[in-house]
């Protein structure tokens, strides 16, 4: 009898792990992504770099890399800022690799483990500086995806937040769409140097609400509707079109009506705020 109860005590433990992991499954954030902070911050600080002017012997100007007019005349999930930090990550890494070995393993080693990626464990500073060239293009395809998974999301999640480097980023998007000819690219220009404005899709508009949190970015009304069920929101252009602004997601706020209809055609000048924790 005794041998039952004990049986039978297993299995509601067994079953208790099991219903723990089902519920745990089926409420776990399924877009929550890890934020591999020191990465991302380097990375982060490369783009800034690259976008204020710095750089370029290295990389080129950031006008050479915003070659796909759709990108400018339409809002593409994988943004124009996508493409500058893929840039920025296949060059870093092209010539960080074999000079610098032992900052490299780490490196790699870190992005691996951000990306949840095995360790391969071929992966050590001795075999990288023997230049082995099947463990060199190994490597390298393997960093290249965990960039991709991992830390691609992660800093054009941080620089997402960022006002000021947005505002800035666009700058440099106007010098790209200056140059554009109406007679090259008739379905993305109304006229040479102007993008055609587009409807925003659902995602856009869902994702600048939830990253402005429901306030107008001028004069930081709530518009959410939970204050005020009569409250406007507009979603804005940040450079505007008439300016040579792009339809790039990265060039987009909430404003209130009143502040959208008073910055008008103005590009948006004002610094980013913050309210301390306490
Ligand atoms: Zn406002």
């Amino acid at each position: 009898m005794r041998t039952v109860f004990l049986a039978f005590r297993g299995l509601l433990g067994l079953l208790a792990v099991a219903a723990h992991l089902i519920f745990m499954n089926n409420t776990k954030n399924s877009l929550r992504r890890p934020m591999p902070s020191q990465l991302v911050y380097n990375y982060a600080e490369s783009v800034y770099g690259l976008v204020q002017g710095k750089f370029e012997d290295s990389y080129g100007p950031v006008t050479e890399m915003l070659d796909d007019i759709s990108k400018i005349a339409r809002p593409h999930k994988e943004s124009l800022l996508h493409d500058v930090i893929r840039c920025v990550g296949g060059l870093y890494n092209e010539n960080a690799v074999y000079d610098y070995a032992h900052h490299w393993v780490d490196e790699a080693r870190d992005m691996l483990r951000a990306a949840d990626m095995p360790i391969p464990r071929w992966l050590t500073v001795n075999a990288m500086e023997k230049s082995d060239p099947d463990h060199r293009s190994a490597l390298a395809k393997r960093v290249d995806k965990a960039f991709e998974l991992a830390i691609v999301p992660a800093v054009f999640f941080m620089l997402f937040s960022d006002k000021t480097f947005l505002r800035d980023f666009q700058d440099r998007v106007a010098e790209r769409v200056r140059e554009l000819r109406r007679s090259e690219h008739p379905a993305a220009l109304v006229r040479d140097g102007v993008v055609r404005r587009c409807v925003l899709p659902t995602w856009l508009i869902r994702a600048i609400f939830y990253r402005d949190r429901g306030l107008c970015q001028k004069c930081f009304k709530n518009v959410s509707g939970l204050d005020d069920p009569s409250a406007v929101r507009h979603v804005d252009h940040i450079v505007p079109l008439a300016l040579s602004g792009s339809n790039d997601p990265t060039n987009f706020q909430l404003l209130c009506g009143r502040c959208n209809v008073t910055k008008g055609a103005r590009r948006s000048d004002a610094m980013p705020t913050f309210t301390p924790y306490w």
